[in-house]
């Protein structure tokens, strides 16, 4: 697969597209096109053997116009400026499409978290936390977890922050551990928004979760909280994978069995679980079998030119940020595939972060269920605006979804005074 592709021209290619739909002119949305501000840092670490290593991490903010800027960090080898930069800008449409006062923001290390202890990770991470601490704040820039971070990172993240303010603000970080002020839900939330927004495309297409087949790319956090929601749902759920390669079964996988064994140790991985009647597959395979739903759950371009003709599903729906390229996207419309585009089907777990630092800021807590209810109520609200935007200009969810968020950033940009 040609891999070699530059996120950054994926989001640019989508601001392109939406701002000749909205008609405006260059000078109007130019700005969107721009991250606010790049912070590259270089620390070193303790490793257990003795030995000290030096780390470089990032903190991009892409706009702060419609609030301080949230977004996850991402522990992962491939990490760079130019998908730092991407996955920050996503944020910020992401939380435009969400309509909550945010803008977006996004880090990362460049490291394979799989090879250090828990004590070098947490050693990184205090670090790290250490050199971003000037630009991040529960005003300024909020983080996350991503892939390869967890709520026991943002734990450390938020007490490290906490040696260097004086005093303990959970509002620094979201996807806290609930001891410490996380929120109910919230680990599981970006899964279930995905799951819920499969649900709203079925309903317009008068298609029921009975008869729909899905596999799924990536089984982390998003992927595996998606799988256990949609077979609950009576969704069949036949492949899934991770970086280890995929397992295949038409009858349809045990998906609470497969979510234990890999949640019993962080390292545990789908090469090495059992069960009668699986069968091998490749990352590349998983999302070219027959069945109705892919769902790529992991890392940017997986769907690009050359595999997009060779795509059997109906529906692509987008776990991971930036799964498909603009190549593939062209392809995919061509052909009649429904794209629920990333900044929409992902956004429940940025939706929950909002509740979570909501929830600080006022010392009031919510139960499950009402951060569920509330949830769902943005989903579905949000999907509709989407849907229906889309039916009005003849345009695809990615499209609409580009349309209202751009103009919801250029619009709040404008009523500052700012160019956009
Ligand atoms: N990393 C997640 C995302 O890509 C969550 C960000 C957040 O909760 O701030 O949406």
């Amino acid at each position: 697969m040609a891999k070699q592709h530059n996120p950054y021209d994926t989001v640019l290619a989508a601001v392109e597209d939406a701002a000749k739909i909205l008609g405006y002119s260059e000078g109007e949305y130019e700005r969107a096109k721009y991250p606010e501000r790049e912070t590259v840092v270089h620390f070193p670490v303790e490793m257990d053997d003795g030995s000290v290593r030096i780390f470089t991490g990032f903190r991009v903010q892409h706009s702060t116009a419609r609030g301080p800027a949230k977004g996850g960090i991402r522990y992962h080898q491939n990490v760079n400026i130019d998908e730092v930069k991407a996955l920050a800008a996503w944020m910020a449409f992401k939380v435009a499409i969400a309509n909550i006062p945010y803008g977006g923001g996004k880090g990362g290390i460049i490291v394979d978290p799989f090879t250090l202890s828990d004590k070098e990770l947490e050693r990184m991470t205090r670090a790290y936390t250490m050199m971003i601490a000037p630009v991040i704040g529960p005003d300024k820039d909020i983080p996350a977890p991503d892939v390869g971070t967890t709520p026991e990172t943002m734990a450390w993240m938020a007490d490290e922050y906490a040696k260097i303010n004086g005093y303990y603000n959970p509002a620094i970080v979201t996807g806290k551990p609930i001891e410490i002020g996380g929120s109910e839900g919230r680990v599981e939330a970006t899964g279930r928004g995905v799951a819920r927004a499969l649900m709203n495309v079925l309903k317009k297409r008068d298609m029921h979760p009975e008869d729909i087949t899905v596999a799924i790319q990536g089984m982390g956090n998003v992927g595996s909280i998606t799988a256990l929601t949609l077979s609950e749902l009576g969704v069949k759920v036949v492949a899934v994978s991770d970086v280890s390669g995929g397992i295949y079964k038409e009858s349809g996988l045990n998906i609470k069995d497969i979510t234990e064994y890999l949640s019993q140790n962080r390292k545990n991985l789908l090469s090495g679980y059992e069960a009668s009647g699986i069968k091998r597959i490749t990352n590349e395979e998983i999302l070219l079998l027959d069945v109705d739903v892919i769902v790529p759950a992991a890392l940017e371009n997986q769907i690009d030119e050359t595999n997009a003709g060779d795509i059997k599903a109906r529906i692509v729906l987008e776990a991971a940020n930036g799964p498909t390229t603009p190549e593939a996207d062209a392809i995919l419309k061509d052909r009649g595939v429904i794209i629920v585009p990333d900044i929409f089907a992902n956004s429940g777990g940025v939706i929950v972060s909002y509740f979570e630092w909501v929830q600080n800021r006022q010392g009031y807590y919510w139960s499950e269920k009402e951060v569920n209810e509330r949830l769902m109520y943005k989903m579905d609200k949000n999907f509709e605006d989407l849907w229906a935007l889309s039916k009005e200009k003849n345009i695809t969810l990615r499209e609409a979804a580009y349309c209202i968020a751009l103009d919801r950033i250029v619009k709040a940009a404008n009523k500052k005074g700012r160019l956009a």
